[in-house]
Parts: C-alpha cells; sequence; structure tokens
C-alpha cells in the first residue's frame, strides 16, 4: 500500500475515534499519528520525543502519552512487551505481518517477515473476525549472548583453580563471655 494512502486511511480511522469519543481533534495529535507512520520500525517514548524534537516539532510529553494512549485504544499502534522492562511501540495499520525474535539476555528485537506462515485463505478461515495483522514471538539467546556466556564460563573456570583446603587456615575462636 502506497504510503499517503496509509496515511490518509489512519487519519480517517483516528478522525472517527475522536468522534466517536468526543475526544478533541487538535493539530498535535494528528501530528504525531504523521510522525509515526512516517518512519517504520520499533520506537519507545523516548525515541519518539526525541525524534519528534530533531523535526523541530515542539510536544509535551504529556501529550505525547496521552495521543499514544488514544493510538493504543484505536488499534492504530500496538505495543509490544519485549521483555519485562522493554515495552516498544510499532505502527499497526498497513504494517507487513512480521515476527519479532527477542533475546532473552540482551534484549535486542529483530524482525523476520512471515509472509507464509497464514495464507490469505486460512486467514478468510477465521469466521466473523477480519484479521488486520499478527505476530509471533520468538524468544531465545542471540549469538553474541551465548558466544559471550561461553568465553565467561571458560574465563571462571580458568580463574578459579579447585580450592585446596590443606591451606585453609582455621580460626581459633575465642570468645569471651565476661559478665
Ligand atoms: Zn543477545
Ligand atoms: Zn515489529
Amino acid at each position: 500500500m502506497d504510503d499517503e494512502i496509509i496515511k490518509n486511511k489512519v487519519k480517517e480511522i483516528f478522525t472517527e475515534y475522536l468522534t466517536l469519543h468526543k475526544h478533541r481533534k487538535t493539530p498535535e495529535r494528528y501530528a504525531i499519528l504523521d510522525h509515526i507512520y512516517s518512519t517504520k520500525g520499533h520506537f519507545d517514548m523516548d525515541s519518539l520525543y526525541n525524534s519528534m524534537i530533531e523535526e523541530n516539532f515542539r510536544v509535551s510529553r504529556a501529550t505525547l502519552y496521552n495521543t499514544i494512549d488514544l493510538l493504543l485504544e484505536c488499534g492504530l499502534v500496538v505495543k509490544h512487551q519485549f521483555g519485562e522492562n522493554v515495552s516498544k511501540y510499532e505502527r499497526a495499520y498497513g504494517n507487513e505481518n512480521h515476527n519479532h525474535i527477542i533475546c532473552t539476555s540482551c534484549g535486542r528485537v529483530w524482525e523476520t517477515k512471515n509472509g507464509d506462515l497464514f495464507t490469505p485463505t486460512q486467514q478468510k478461515k477465521i469466521k466473523k473476525f477480519t484479521v488486520h495483522y499478527y505476530s509471533m514471538y520468538i524468544y531465545g539467546i542471540c549469538s553474541k549472548c551465548s558466544h559471550a556466556k561461553k568465553m565467561e564460563l571458560h574465563r571462571l573456570s580458568q580463574a578459579q583453580p579447585e580450592k585446596t583446603t590443606g591451606a585453609d587456615k582455621k580460626q581459633k575462636k575465642s570468645k569471651k563471655n565476661e559478665s
């Protein structure tokens, strides 16, 4: 789908949502929506805030949080919980289906396409439901982390030779109870 067509469509969806829920249609909210749909990939609140500042768009963090909440509610933005403390956002409409590969050690996230995971025919078999997108989370350890773990184990086994109990000095207990 063309980017401009997507942008127009999401604006329409957002307007519908704001009208239905009697929220104000402020230019800031539309600018945030437009900005999110101009960037691909995952973002968090800090990176979103910074990238808007970079484009000389002054917006308060409060407005940003408030708008993200609205966008989550109307399904234009999706929130991923990639790890205990890692939540990332991503545009939801017109975004190609993809899987997320998450390293549980360093928290890095990669995306892979899942085009043949779920065919259009299979999607049609889901009755009384319109599939917008789907995503799979694949958790594991990346090669960098597993290599680092191996190296660390190797280092530890080298650095700590078995303790020789004979060399241990026995400390004499000299407790004196004076009353
Ligand atoms: Zn890793
Ligand atoms: Zn993603």
